[in-house]
């Protein structure tokens, strides 16, 4: 870095902004040699703000811009992020046709990211030390005293603007501060209270004296230095407080007076907030059956061929124990893996089987948990990438997962990997975690697994493509045979009036069958709340929402009427607003409205519900899971929260209530959707023993997915679907780029889509669809319009995307441009 030392240097920043590119700024000479690629530094961005941002690029070159500013510090020694991490999030930028910065967002943890608007807070344990703190941080304490949370533009009229940032993250990493958060849940460092021998007793003789000393003096004390013993404590292990105190049965007094006489020293540590759990078992006692082993035989031919691998196996094959060996092949080689799985299958459950193989070396990295947890995932990883120690080497997460600290990952799998979690719908990046691991794996080298029972159907596509190896298991673990499906005609449970409120005679019985063999029972309705709408019985008059274009669902254990698009709540009407009548009738059904059903129909039997309502709170989704697993409750209704990864023996029957609700939704992957769903349903019944069963309630029995679903046939519904998809192109056979614009006044937007239109139309000609409006078509009070750009799939995307982005540049330059939001997804499905 010598060189650099006379010279004047710039950095290209990556700003937390949703702005195009990195910004440019200056470096101050005494910074030059401290100064690294992946460092946070603090800048200033626009008059006031103050934020941190990441280093992409250092350089000699003077910017071709005036004036630009110096960067106020460095805030990390060392570089938080890795240049492989900076090239991927590039990747993402470019395919994904957002912002740099906004990748960056979506890659760290909020509690790495600063700005004037971070508030700071006392450390809960902090005892104040005037000896130990620098003038700047003693000024911040006081003020901290006074006034307990301050905000980081608050903190630079304390000290010099310049010094915040590097000043805030010292004072954190001395546990004298810590980030607030703002959920309640978040992180803050936890410590605990431990003890150690001081050096003055390490000698034996010395230690020998005072045991005789104590044991006519201060027995009590006697009994501590035992159990400090006794728990394993020796010159080199210290021991926490309190086991130790409630071991020795003794209050903190004896323990201090022990401190005072110079035995131990007591001190304070930062432990995991991460439940420790060793390994109990080792992977060479998994077994794997014939069928498994022909299976991972042919994932490894795959991998050697350097081919994506598609394991397509059905329900409860075994595919876990298959990925538990390759991860310990990939953890034998030294090298790290990636176990992605989608959002809502991530339970302990699973978490559990990973940890009773590799213990601690599983990190887990998942929106449920607080920030403060994703942050130590964080730095346990870049703890891996210094010393190559054990910790962590085996990262089990959603999708966000993918933007670790990895240094060299060898196996990624993504398990479920059809599943629509993996895609980030809203804010940009709106990527697709599948799809970004496979060029996260070519930057490692890596393997990769695609796991799944309803393969999406373009992976399945590339698979038999041969551009993917395509791995098969079609049989059920220890031969538990699939679930024999019934389907229950609504029409003619409806003319035979053997309805009893939405359940039909075959699914009522099945219920009261299992429920008499004290088996399970799942239960599946795709929507929440009670009733889906309100309708006036003479007017048809239907409540909707006043900030979007959709009605409202009935929530009954509120009795309110919610919106599930903005949140908006209001009292159900006593009479119609419109012609007044009081003849207002319920439509449809939800989660809520079949919770209280079962409740009717079952008095004797528990039930429990699983959806977004009851898992709000942060430990509900687990405690449910966990009564439903020790058999507390008998049956378990609800939304797609009940189709994913959940493994209990004793299911027997699954019902889907109304299948028809699936099959009719305005999409061009409603049937592949469709089938999914219900296949992944229907597989959490019968998974040991005694097959299951499982009644698909319907108005349309001979539809060809129902038909396809119970003769278990993925194959023949693909085969169609691609003919159809041929057809009218779509995806697999063209690809999709959409643009979305936005506006309060639906005048403005017809003109601003009209003149976006204009230009983009010659470009494309009848590769542009739109403008129009989607299903919904105003959301949160913004009139929503949008195009779709297709085009086949041998047309160079990257050239397509230019096009587009020159457009939409050239577009928000008119002043109609600027006032519309546009929004951009690339592969929108
Ligand atoms: P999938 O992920 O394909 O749905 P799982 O991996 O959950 O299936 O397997 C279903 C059940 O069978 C699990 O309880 C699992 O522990 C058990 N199982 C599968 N393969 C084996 C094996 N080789 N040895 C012991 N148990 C197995
Ligand atoms: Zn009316
Ligand atoms: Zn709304």
């Amino acid at each position: 870095m010598e060189l650099f030392e006379y010279k004047t240097l710039f950095v290209d920043v990556i700003a937390p902004v949703p702005v195009k590119g990195t910004f440019s700024y200056r470096v101050p000479n005494e910074l030059n040699d401290m100064v690294k690629v992946g460092q946070r530094v603090a800048i200033q961005f626009g008059p006031k703000k103050i934020m941190s941002g990441i280093v992409a690029r250092i350089t000699d070159e003077v910017p071709k811009v005036d004036n630009v500013k110096y960067i106020l510090g460095i805030i990390d020694e060392s570089p938080i992020v890795s240049r492989q991490q900076l090239d991927f999030w590039q990747w993402m930028s470019d395919y994904y046709m957002c912002c740099i910065g906004e990748v960056m967002q979506a890659a760290l943890p909020s509690a790495l990211r600063l700005s004037s608007e971070s508030m700071i807070e006392l450390s809960p344990d902090y005892v104040l030390d005037s000896q130990a703190l620098n003038d700047y941080e003693y000024l911040i304490v006081e003020a901290l005293q006074i006034q307990p949370k301050l905000s980081l533009s608050e903190v630079s009229k304390i000290v010099n603007y310049r010094k915040v940032m590097p000043l805030v993250k010292t004072m954190i990493d001395k546990h004298i501060i810590v980030m607030e958060e703002d959920l309640q849940d978040k992180y803050k460092a936890k410590y605990e209270r431990f003890v150690r021998l001081s050096g003055d007793y390490h000698d034996d003789e010395r230690m020998a004296g005072l045991m005789d000393a104590l044991n006519r003096r201060a027995p009590k004390q006697l009994d501590v230095l035992m159990a400090f013993y006794v728990l394993g404590g020796s010159r080199e292990t210290d021991i926490m407080v309190s086991p130790l105190l409630k071991k020795a049965d003794a209050n903190l007094s004896v323990l201090k007076s022990l401190a005072e006489k110079g035995v131990f020293e007591l001190y304070e540590k930062k432990v995991s907030r991460i439940a420790r759990s060793s390994k109990q078992k080792d992977v060479s006692d998994i077994v794997l059956t014939p069928a498994q082993q022909q299976a991972s035989d042919e994932i490894r031919q795959g991998f050697a061929c350097n081919k994506t691998v598609l394991l397509h196996g059905v329900t409860s094959s075994g595919k876990t124990e298959i990925y538990i060996k390759l991860i310990q092949e990939a953890v034998d080689k030294g090298r790290q893996v990636l176990y992605l799985v989608p959002e809502i299958a991530l339970t302990e459950h699973m978490i559990d089987r990973l940890k009773v193989y590799f213990g601690d070396r599983v990190g887990v990295y998942h929106s449920r948990y607080g920030d403060n947890e994703r942050v130590e995932v964080w730095q346990q990883m870049s703890e891996f990438a210094s010393t190559r120690g054990v910790e962590h080497q085996i990262v089990i997460g959603s999708r966000s997962a993918l933007f670790l600290p990895f240094t060299d990952i060898g196996l990624i799998i993504v398990d479920e990997e059809h599943d629509s979690s993996f895609k980030q719908v809203d804010p940009a990046p709106r990527y697709n975690a599948r799809d970004c691991a496979l060029v996260l794996a070519s930057m490692h080298g890596a393997d990769v697994v695609l796991g799944s029972a309803t393969p999406s159907y373009e992976s399945y596509f590339n698979a038999l493509s041969g551009k993917y190896a395509l791995v098969k298991l079609t049989e059920r673990f220890g031969g538990a045979r699939m679930p024999e499906i019934i389907v229950s005609d609504l029409r003619e449970e409806n003319r035979r009036k053997t309805m009893k409120s939405h359940f039909g005679s075959a699914l009522y019985s099945a219920v009261a069958q299992a429920l008499e063999k004290k088996n399970q029972v799942i239960l599946f309705q795709n929507r929440r709340g009670f009733s889906l709408r309100l309708e006036c019985g003479v007017c048809n008059h239907v409540p909707q929402c006043i900030n979007c274009d959709v009605s409202l669902i009935y929530h009954k254990k509120s009795n309110m009427l919610r919106c599930h698009y903005c949140g908006y709540t209001m009292p159900v009407p006593d009479e119609c607003p419109g012609c007044h009548s009081t003849d207002i009738r319920m439509r449809g059904f939800g989660t809520e409205k079949v919770e209280e059903d079962l409740q009717l129909l079952f008095p004797e039997a528990s039930v429990a519900r699983l959806d977004l309502d009851t898992t709000r709170a942060k430990t509900a989704y687990h405690d449910i899971l966990e009564n439903f697993g020790n058999g507390m409750t008998d049956m378990l209704v609800g939304t797609q929260m009940v189709t994913k990864g959940l493994d209990f023996d004793n299911v027997k029957v699954v019902g889907i209530l109304n299948a028809d609700g699936m099959l009719s939704y305005p999409d061009f992957r409603a049937s592949e959707r469709a089938f999914q769903l219900m296949s992944q349903v229907s597989g959490r019944a019968g998974r040991k023993g005694d097959p299951g069963k499982v009644v698909i309630q319907t108005y349309q029995p001979a539809h060809p997915v129902i038909l396809d679903v119970i003769s278990n046939d993925y194959d023949r519904l693909f085969q169609d679907q691609m003919t159809v998809r041929k057809q009218f192109s779509y995806p697999p056979f063209c690809r999709l780029v959409q643009i979305r614009l936005r506006h309060t006044d639906a005048l403005k937007l017809d003109v601003a889509a009209d003149s976006l239109q204009s230009l983009l139309r010659p470009l494309f000609g009848d590769m542009l669809l739109g403008p129009e409006y989607p299903v919904v078509s105003r959301i949160k009070n913004q009139y929503i319009k949008q195009f779709l750009v297709k085009f086949r799939r041998d047309v160079n995307p990257a050239k397509v995307k230019q096009l587009i982005a020159r457009s939409l540049e050239q577009f928000r330059t008119s002043p109609l441009g600027k006032s519309v939001t546009v929004q951009i997804d690339v592969d929108p499905y």
